[in-house]
């Protein structure tokens, strides 16, 4: 009875999977099409006609239009740059570094220990995500770098992985972390500013006055500050949970297993946090990039090591 049931729901969550990898190229195209939308509704039907009007209208025109086009080129390539960079797999031939911890470089005694580990029936669940022990994957047959999830869409096991969003087709993880972070900080600044700069023409919708533009034009303004509106609002939630999350050093997946693990060991100060995320170099923080030498420097962006503080710091702390 088990043994099937389980058949059935693993059968389930692979359908389900195949469909997430199929919507991949639909998402996309949705995404476009809701920026094109936009992009008339604003460019086209409202804010071009006005910015020849003269005096006031011109200027606000103007400024809309610039604002506009700058965080759409930042939007769009912080999506594509979420959309098409690896979040980050783990190679064949990664091993845990078991070194530090158990004082011997001894390469028997080192293949003793890894095959005693793989050998125990307790794989996933041996060295948990807080104190970095040594864990492996049952799918994929290898061993998992700290802060590393399997991911059931993508089939493979992704570094410091965050979720897998249908948005962006992708895994968030952490190669692409800081992509997908900005693509949210700029879908947020872009939807505000839309649904602000068609606040008056939705007003103009239920006022009995004289209304410009043809019921077209007027029913896609209506169409796109509604779409705008709601984007807005729920983007502005998931940018103030991430924000807590980048703070607390801490992914979706890990807030999650956070709630049985009271001592969080990657947490080293908001600073170092934000760093470990976003970079040193100040001038790459608003951009889908990193500095070569932030990449050389800083292993945590590489996604295989992470720094830690000591037990007794992270005792004191709670
Ligand atoms: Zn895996
Ligand atoms: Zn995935």
């Amino acid at each position: 009875m088990d043994r099937s049931g389980g058949a059935v729901m693993a059968w389930n969550v692979f359908r389900f999977c195949t469909a997430l990898r199929g919507l991949g190229s639909i998402m996309i195209l949705l995404v476009l099409c809701i920026v094109g939308l936009t992009y008339y509704a604003v460019v086209i039907a409202n804010y071009g006609p006005t910015l020849f009007n003269g005096g006031l209208d011109s200027f606000t025109a103007f400024t809309v239009l610039v604002l506009f086009h700058a965080l759409l080129a930042m939007l769009l390539w912080s999506y594509f740059s979420v959309v098409l960079t690896d979040p980050g797999g783990v190679p064949p031939n990664w091993k845990p570094d078991i070194d530090d911890e158990r004082g011997d470089a001894d390469p028997l005694l080192e293949s003793a220990y890894i095959g005693s580990v793989v050998a125990s029936n307790q794989l996933n669940v041996l060295g948990d995500a807080a104190n970095q022990g040594v864990r492996y994957c049952r799918k994929c047959n290898r061993f998992k770098p700290p802060r590393c999830h399997h991911c059931s869409v993508c089939g493979r096991c992704i570094l410091k992985m965050d979720h897998h969003c249908v948005w962006v087709v992708n895994c968030v993880g952490a190669l692409n972390y800081k992509y997908f972070l900005l693509f949210l900080f700029y879908a947020f600044l872009e939807t505000t500013l839309v649904t602000l700069s068609l606040l008056s023409y939705f007003i103009m919708f239920f006022t009995d006055g004289e209304i410009p533009g043809t019921p077209a034009t007027l029913a896609t303004s209506f169409v796109t500050f509604v779409l705008n509106l709601a984007f807005a609002l729920s983007i502005m939630g998931f940018l103030i949970m991430h924000i807590l999350l980048v703070v607390a050093n801490t992914t979706t997946i890990e807030a999650y297993e956070k709630k049985t693990t009271p001592k969080w060991h990657f947490d080293i100060g908001r600073k170092k946090n934000f760093e470990q995320v976003f970079g040193i170099n100040r001038r790459y923080w608003f951009i889908p990039a990193y500095s070569e030498e932030d990449l050389r420097q800083m292993p945590a962006l590489q996604g295989f090591e992470y720094p830690t503080k000591p037990d007794t710091e992270a005792l004191q702390q709670l």
